[in-house]
């Protein structure tokens, strides 16, 4: 059997189009992430391929420079998609340059089949091939699977590209028109193809790899505050409180009430008693150091384990926290916020770290009793 390029433009043009239709349904419309602009890429190159073949069958010209500004506009948006998940900042002048610049070269060039193929196939060459570098460079964010399978698809789709513009420099005669049987020709297609179903598999797998970290963090923190919830303050305590317990080190766990809470939600309602918890949470993680672990235990409750500590660092938390809110945020809030602490650090002999936590929350209950705005040890 022999492959015509005509029949593999066609077929590209029915997969673009099934594959868009099936992202629309699987992944929706309202998404944010870069789901969305490899759809629009999609959508760009199944339009760039029917205005390519229209052109062929005697449409007039404009849809050949039509077809061939979709073709790389398309590229520009897989650019703008990798970026999204790559968490990188975007270049401009790239996305919107190649495409004008392409187009304007392809309308003036538009009688030299040769010089027509190769500003076409330099510019979607450069794009597939930057844009494998960025994706396969080290030190990327994002997981390796998703990123080689991308980049690995255009790469491949990118070499075949330059390919086609290194046959139409050095033999001409042998592609001569768009659907030229030279090997190069349909087996760059066929590549294509592929790409575009390899690249949307690793796409896919980039938005679950996003679903599934977001998925993480709602399961891990707490809503409002974003410091750890209580589960997985706990969790992570239990992993510090057995590493202290076997190497013999210490642990101090830090349990923090804000004063007279309720009077605060009464005078100046529930949504700045929220603010209030916000910026109380945010200037504590400020205040600790980066292996201290931050939860909201309760309601107006916050605890904070500091391994590898003892009481006087726990103390100098406590006192760094009370300046904060001090300097900080009784200004923004427009009234005080004070708050009562209790501390306990890991005795010998001690097995679970429920101990600790009992009696901090003990030392706790005695600064309340003492008369708030104070830190007791227990
Ligand atoms: P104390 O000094 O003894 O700690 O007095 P308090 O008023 O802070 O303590 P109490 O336990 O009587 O009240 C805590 C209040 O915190 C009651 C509850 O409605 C409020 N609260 C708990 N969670 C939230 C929340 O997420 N947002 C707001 N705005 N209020 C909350
Ligand atoms: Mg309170
Ligand atoms: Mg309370």
């Amino acid at each position: 059997m022999k492959l015509d390029a005509l029949t593999l433009f066609a077929s590209m043009f029915i997969n673009l189009t099934l594959i868009v239709g099936a992202l629309l349904l699987g992944v929706g419309r309202k998404t944010r992430s870069g789901m969305r602009l490899w759809t629009a890429a999609l959508v760009l190159q199944a339009v760039a391929w029917a205005a390519l073949v229209a052109a062929y069958k005697g449409w007039p010209r404009e849809m050949a420079t039509l077809g061939s500004a979709a073709m790389v506009t398309g590229f520009s948006f897989m650019y703008l998609a990798a970026k999204s998940y790559l968490r990188q900042p975007v270049s401009l002048p790239w996305v919107v340059g190649v495409p004008v610049v392409t187009a304007v070269l392809h309308w003036l060039v538009f009688e030299n089949f040769a010089a027509r193929i190769l500003v076409v196939n330099v510019a979607i060459g450069l794009q597939m091939l930057w844009l494998t570098w960025l994706l396969l460079r080290p030190g990327s964010t994002g997981s390796w699977r998703w990123r080689w399978l991308a980049g690995l698809a255009l790469g491949a789709s990118g070499a075949m590209v330059a390919c086609r513009a290194v046959l139409v420099i050095v033999a001409p005669e042998s592609y001569p028109r768009f659907e030229s049987p030279h090997w190069v020709n349909i087996v760059g297609l066929i590549v294509s193809n592929a790409s575009v179903m390899a690249g949307t598999l690793a796409f896919l797998l980039a938005y679950r790899d996003e679903a599934e970290q977001e998925l993480k963090r709602l399961a891990t923190t707490d809503g409002l505050t974003g410091v750890l919830n209580r589960r997985h303050w706990m969790e992570q305590g239990l992993a510090h409180f057995n590493l202290a317990r076997r190497h013999g080190r210490g642990l101090v766990v830090l349990m923090l009430d804000i004063d007279f809470f309720k009077r605060i939600n009464d005078t100046y309602g529930h949504q700045t008693g929220d603010r209030a918890l916000t910026l109380f949470a945010a200037a504590l993680r400020q205040v600790v150091r980066q292996p201290d672990l931050v939860g909201r235990y309760g309601g107006e409750e916050f605890c904070v384990l500091l391994p590898m500590s003892d009481l006087a660092a726990a103390e100098a938390v406590d006192q760094r926290l009370r300046a904060a809110l001090a300097h900080d945020v009784s200004p923004v809030l427009g009234f005080d916020v004070t708050f009562s602490a209790g501390v306990a650090a890991l005795r010998e002999g001690e097995v679970g770290l429920e101990d600790i936590i009992a009696r901090a929350d003990q030392a706790l209950y005695a600064a309340k009793q003492g008369g708030r705005n104070r830190i007791v040890r227990g």
